[in-house]
């Protein structure tokens, strides 16, 4: 349950309510937002009586919350969440202007990643993207330069520039990667490594999750659910494709659910056609039907030399085909907007 509190209402009457809740047996939140204050119920394992706590001072008036997730529904948010990666650059994700997120799968040499950087820079990119840490399929692939590429990582922000997202694969290296790191990434196989999603819940720096492999809407919406619970509201969700009977791509890039996470959760979405789809030839035709169908922004694996990529080489695209899905999105911003809030 959620309950609203007059846009007046003082520390005080907040307070009262938060003691009533927990008086309850129940766990109050606020949940941050421009137009109101309020504070949400969460614990109950069933409907939770409203009739106490809608007769507290300063409370206008207390809603049921309907689906299973509380924190990352519009229901308790309406308003759109709009991630502001000001530290470095005056990138907003969330809001009008899409964002583009681009680097080679694998933080390789520092003078190739440093190249790699420089060139998706001037091609437009907003965030450089690489995996220090990698979840590979197979122990004998290649797993990442480890703490050598979060150094290499951390010279693209000061010599290039560009804010970094880099994958965080377990809660031994979480501090290691936030000290670098602007966004960390959670990627689809550790969607429901609970306790890497509790212990980033604590930080205060966004998080981009990766829809899991097979992971429904629900799964991957109590997943973010599990960060905010613990207070890390800045979450971006990221469709990445799920496995289907479709042996004609690495993975179905599920578009259809960019429209409906939109309308069901404020938080921003973007999506990665490079592993939604596996191949190259495809990455930009979906990259122009993601932003199409509502995506706040794009993930991409980029390279200088596609081909010789250390991982994900035949899904990775040049630097001009980046470059044409820069032009693609900048006629598509001229398209009436589908969500107006
Ligand atoms: C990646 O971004 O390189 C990656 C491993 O992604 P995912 O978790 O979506 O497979
Ligand atoms: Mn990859």
């Amino acid at each position: 349950m959620l309950v609203i509190m007059r846009k007046d209402s003082t520390t005080e009457e907040c307070e009262r309510v938060a003691d009533v809740i927990r008086q309850m047996g129940f766990t109050p939140l606020p949940v941050p937002g421009a137009d109101r204050t309020a504070i949400c119920v969460t614990g109950n394992h069933g409907p939770v009586d409203p009739s106490y706590l809608s007769q507290l001072p300063g409370v206008v008036e207390c809603i049921p919350v309907t689906k299973p997730y509380k924190l990352v529904s519009r229901e308790v948010h309406p308003e759109d969440t709009v991630i502001d990666l000001s530290g470095l650059s005056a990138v907003k994700l969330g809001g009008r202007d899409p964002v583009f997120i681009a680097g080679p799968c694998s933080v390789e040499t520092e003078a190739r990643t440093l190249e790699v950087a420089r060139q998706v820079k001037e091609a437009g990119a907003h965030l450089f993207r690489g995996g220090a840490y990698k979840p590979r399929t197979s122990p004998y692939a290649f797993q990442g330069l480890g703490d050598e590429g979060l150094l290499t990582l951390a010279r693209v922000r000061e010599e290039i520039g560009l804010p970094v997202v880099s994958e965080v694969v377990d809660t031994e290296s979480v501090t290691a990667v936030a000290e670098v790191v602007d966004v960390l990434q959670v990627g689809a196989r550790n969607m429901q490594n609970f306790s890497l999603l509790k212990k980033l819940g604590d930080l205060r720096k966004p998080v981009l999750l990766k829809r899991g492999l097979a992971a429904t809407l629900d799964e991957w919406l109590m997943a973010a659910e599990y960060l905010l619970a613990r207070g890390n509201h800045q979450v971006i969700l990221c469709e990445r494709g799920v496995r289907t009977f479709n042996n004609h791509s690495r993975n179905t890039l599920d578009l259809n659910v960019v429209p409906l996470v939109r309308r069901i959760s404020h938080l921003p979405v973007v999506v990665d056609p490079s592993h939604g789809v596996g191949k190259r030839d495809r990455v930009r035709p979906l990259a122009r039907a993601a932003l199409a169908a509502g995506a706040h922004g794009l993930i991409m694996e980029v390279h200088s030399h596609p081909e010789s990529s250390y991982s994900d080489a035949e899904q990775t695209i040049d630097v001009p085909t980046f470059r044409g899905i820069v032009r693609d999105a900048a006629v598509l911003s001229g398209l009436e907007p589908l969500f107006e809030r």
